[in-house]
């Protein structure tokens, strides 16, 4: 049996680099080889804290966004060949539930959920390659081809925010996806302004089109910041739309004072499980606030993602700058928390 390298999820905290039979794609499945498996937020989260809803049994596979390319197919295969360059979602809807067929495949009760990006191969089950397995154009590289998983959550977020053209958005959180917003709110023909942090990010978020920079470590206070936010807004009245892209009640809780009366405040980054935040009931009734939750994406917000990335509408070339192999993938966790890079592509052949 011919063995590859895998990181193996034991539990918060214990991450183990191990060699593993590579897995046999079943009738209606596909084997793909990795060529780009990209460092994200939730894997740091999971590392961290585990996760309920993407890891249920340990030890587990790890990592979620990945391309590659096909090498094996299972029996029924007709759309996909040895050799066809891929992308692929994390996760695929049931297509039978209640809310699949409300057209909400993003809220599925029964999501099938992929792990396994950060090793040489992985087996995509057949669900996933009905709905969400997608060849890529010839021009388009590996690593851009690994960010349609996460940009199709973006995809979703300001697809469900409704941003117009002209309407002035502020996003709070200068990860990789509240990069991608800013890119997705400004094609939209918004007016972005960007708060964040990290000398990088913030010139990407520049060159994705924002017109406004808030460098938040440059604030003692979140008042401070907010106060900068409405101060960039006319007439100080706050911001058409707010979205919060960070994960942290307090950042939840500061889009709620930068939004002008009857705007929208979309929540995009996913706090810890069992917080709570406050929301002043006076200001939620009589300033009409729309308060808007966004998960997840649904096949259409994955396609239209790729396609984003495919124009370079949404130019994938300027997250990942640095391949690194699969050991240092622990390290690569802490490097992006201290703003070292925005994303690291893992080269799971090395060791
Ligand atoms: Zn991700
Ligand atoms: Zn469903």
């Amino acid at each position: 049996m011919e063995k590859m390298n895998a990181a193996m999820f034991y539990g918060p905290g214990d991450v183990r680099f191990e060699t593993i039979e590579i897995p046999k794609p079943k009738a209606g499945e596909v084997l793909v080889k990795v060529r780009a498996a990209l460092t994200c937020g939730t894997d740091i989260k999971t590392y961290q804290r585990g996760h309920p809803a993407i890891i249920k049994t340990i030890p587990s596979t790890f990592g979620h966004e990945f391309s590659g390319e096909i090498v094996e197919v299972g029996d029924g295969v007709k759309r996909f060949k040895p050799g066809m360059r891929v992308a692929c979602c994390n996760a695929a809807p049931c297509q039978k539930c209640y809310f699949c067929k409300n057209n909400q495949q993003n809220l599925c009760d029964d999501l099938l959920i992929l792990n396994g990006a950060y090793a040489e191969y992985i087996v995509v089950p057949q669900r996933l390659v009905e709905l969400n397995l997608l060849e890529i154009p010839d021009h388009l590289s590996y690593h851009e081809a690994a960010l349609a998983e996460p940009l199709g959550t973006a995809v979703h977020a300001v697809r469900l925010t409704k941003v117009k053209q002209g309407d002035t958005v502020v996003v709070i959180g200068s990860g990789p996806l509240g990069l991608m917003i800013t890119r997705l709110s400004f094609l939209q023909g918004a007016d972005v302004i960007q708060m964040g942090k990290g000398e990088e990010r913030l010139e990407l978020a520049k060159k994705f089109g924002a017109k406004e920079i808030i460098d938040i470590a440059k604030y003692r206070t979140i008042e401070e910041q907010v106060k900068k936010a409405r101060s960039l807004t006319e007439d100080s009245r706050g911001a058409d739309v707010v979205i919060e892209a960070v994960g942290k009640t307090e950042a939840w809780e500061e889009a709620l004072k930068i939004v002008r009366k009857g705007g929208i405040v979309t929540f995009f980054g996913g706090c810890k499980g069992g917080t709570t935040i406050t929301v002043d009931t006076v200001q939620l009734h009589y300033d009409e606030l729309n308060l808007l939750g966004v998960f997840h994406q649904t096949p259409n917000d994955f396609r239209r993602s790729l396609k984003l990335l495919s124009t370079r509408l949404v130019d994938g070339r300027e997250f990942v700058k640095e391949t690194i192999s699969l050991c240092n993938l622990v390290d690569a966790f802490t490097w992006v928390k201290d703003l070292k890079a925005i994303k690291y592509a893992i080269d799971p052949t090395k060791i």
